[in-house]
């Protein structure tokens, strides 16, 4: 893992990560830090977090990668229609990891894993 220093603005964005459940891409962290920091910054700042361990890239199966704090192991439920996106907590993936480890012969540690699931919402299933 890579050590990285925290200059004001690298601080600036991992603070806009403090709710619990909020992926945000690249052009939304931008946009709310007025500017403050180019785009290509950003980008190589949110690069390095994730290097550090301190990000994780989120699949939306949207147009950009979003990211969320990794401090904080959960899960998404996303609209395919809207896009509105729910964290949920419980988690068991970890009997996946293991059965999946049973049934391989290639793998013998499983480090980490995702979970993403994709459906409609309320509103988008009424219509
Ligand atoms: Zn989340
Ligand atoms: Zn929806
Ligand atoms: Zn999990």
């Amino acid at each position: 893992m890579t050590k990285i220093k925290m200059t004001k603005a690298r601080k600036r964005i991992m603070e806009l990560f403090k709710d619990d459940c909020k992926p945000l891409n690249a052009e939304a962290i931008s946009q709310k830090l007025n500017k403050e920091m180019d785009r290509v910054t950003v980008y190589r700042t949110l690069t390095l977090f994730v290097q550090a361990g301190l990000l994780n890239q989120v699949d939306l199966r949207k147009d950009s990668v979003y990211y969320e704090l990794t401090s904080h192991h959960h899960h998404h439920i996303i609209c395919t229609d809207c896009g509105v996106v729910e964290g949920f907590e419980s988690c068991k993936a970890e009997d996946i990891s293991e059965h999946a480890l049973k049934s391989s012969h290639k793998f013998k540690i499983i480090r980490s894993h995702s979970l993403e699931l994709f459906g409609l919402c309320n509103t988008c299933a009424k219509g």
